[in-house]
């Protein structure tokens, strides 16, 4: 028997394999009958469990026991929104969706390659949660607060604003705070994983820190066609920040990404970074546990930025809004007609329940949206996290130069604090476009509009604002 005898007899490859080819050799050398050998694989295949103790049978038996359930034949079934997605991004959902743990998934209209999972996809899964179908940054997030400053402010004392933002957060890779912040979350218990522990520290020291790379804080106009809950319509001043679980969170993906890898070494090539830890075992209780607890640590950093930013400028919030992106939440869906509990991960991608309101937000020149979900059960509750990258962040780098861009800001009337090249406006899709791609998904409410204050010191000017 081949590998592909075994494969058609339901034997997953690998470990489980050359159990079942050590069994038949000791079969057919104990003078077994080989026309005999389907039958007996197969009985063996059908119920593991029944022949764990036999001499002969019990360590394939055993192994199939440990082994994952084979990928499925045919992907489950996804709807994706949007046209002209990148080939690689579409590959990675199909993949995704071969996964044996996978009931359901859709692929949002800002979607582009990531590790395991594209960004913008979203994945139901039975029981099991993947660490790189949450990312590395867990519970990423938006939040958007409208503050009471006259609109004129933003223009009038662009510089106050803009020293509010330096004062009171922080860019950059490993950044944190030398007088820390407070925060109730960090008397939440931290020792329900070893990582979450070990990072305690460092999670308080970068408390109510943004990090890089497309994290940013801004000051922009914030327009609401409608009332929103207390805020009246109109045109207000908004505070808009993206950022996520910082070093903790991408520590605890890792430490738990390499169990799951390690737990499903037999997986293919094409599956491997979408290993998944079984939400009935220790290690995936742990990471769904840190996983949480990075949510509200996310949250807690946002917490930390707008009440500081809202305090040093003396400013009452009126409205405030937020979601978390990059995250697994444990929902009610029908799949295939019937309800079933199951785990949706939805990277880079915005929850978008019936009536839930939600912040999608646009590059450093075009506006983001406030938006209140339809509730699409084929999208699974979702919607598309922004406007998404159209290149690579190296591509970004090598295309783009800073006096182009600076000419092309200035044009559309933003002023930036600080950014990578990577993150011009140029290097991302048109979030206009992608809201026309999604609006059987969610209403659009309102439009806050961009200014920009990012990372890393390459770019450094004064804050503002920008107008469409
Ligand atoms: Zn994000």
């Amino acid at each position: 028997m081949n590998a592909k005898d075994f494969l058609r007899l339901g034997v997953p490859l690998g470990e489980a394999t050359r159990r079942g080819t050590d069994f038949v050799s000791k079969f057919i050398l104990g003078g077994g009958d080989k026309s005999r050998l389907h039958e007996e694989v197969k009985a063996i295949v059908a119920n593991p469990s029944a022949f764990v103790d036999d001499p002969l049978r019990g360590e394939f038996a055993k192994t199939l026991l440990k082994a994952p359930p084979p990928p499925r034949a045919e992907p489950v079934k996804y709807r994706q929104w949007g046209e002209g997605l990148e080939h690689d991004a579409v590959m990675q959902m199909e993949k995704a969706c071969l996964l044996p743990v996978s009931v359901a998934g859709a692929l949002m209209p800002d979607a582009h390659v990531g590790y395991g999972l594209p960004i913008g996809g979203v994945l139901a899964t039975e029981n099991a949660v993947i660490p790189y179908a949450v990312g590395v940054d867990i519970a990423c997030r938006m939040k958007m607060t409208v503050l009471d400053i006259p609109v004129r402010d933003l223009e009038r004392k662009q510089d106050r604003l803009t020293r509010a933002i330096e004062a009171e957060t922080r860019f950059g890779v490993g950044a944190n705070f030398k007088h820390r912040r407070e925060h109730e979350v960090m008397d939440a218990d931290w020792s329900i994983s070893g990582v979450t522990k070990q990072n305690k520290d460092r999670a308080w020291s970068q408390l109510g820190t943004s990090g890089s790379g497309n994290h940013f804080v801004e000051f922009g106009l914030f327009t609401a066609h409608s009332k929103i809950n207390d805020l009246e319509a109109g045109t207000h001043v908004a505070l808009l920040s993206h950022s996520g679980s910082r070093g903790t969170g991408a520590a605890v993906c890792d430490h738990y990404s390499k169990i799951a890898f390690s737990q499903f070494k037999d997986l293919p090539n094409e599956l491997k970074r979408l290993a998944w830890l079984s939400l009935d075992s220790q290690e995936g209780q742990e990471y769904w546990n840190a996983m949480e607890l990075m949510g509200r640590y996310a949250a807690a950093n946002h917490a930390c930025i707008h009440r500081h930013i809202a305090e040093n400028l003396g400013a009452q919030v009126l409205l405030d809004l937020e979601n978390h992106h990059n995250f697994a939440w444990k929902e009610k869906h029908v799949i295939d007609g019937v309800e079933r509990e199951v785990v949706v991960h939805r990277k880079g991608a915005t929850p978008a329940g019936q009536g839930i309101l939600g912040i999608i937000p646009g590059s450093m020149a075009s506006p983001g949206f406030v938006v209140s979900g339809k509730g699409n059960p084929e999208s699974l509750d979702s919607a598309s996290h922004g406007a998404g990258r159209a290149m690579s962040r190296k591509a970004a780098n090598e295309k783009f130069n800073w006096k182009d861009v600076n000419r092309f800001l200035k044009q559309q009337g933003v002023t930036l604090i600080s950014a990578g090249l990577d993150e011009v406006p140029m290097a991302y899709k048109n979030i206009r476009e992608v809201m026309a791609a999604q609006n059987d998904l969610v209403t659009v409410l309102a439009r806050p509009v961009r200014s920009e204050a990012c990372e890393d010191g390459t770019q450094r000017g004064a804050s503002g604002r920008l107008t469409v």
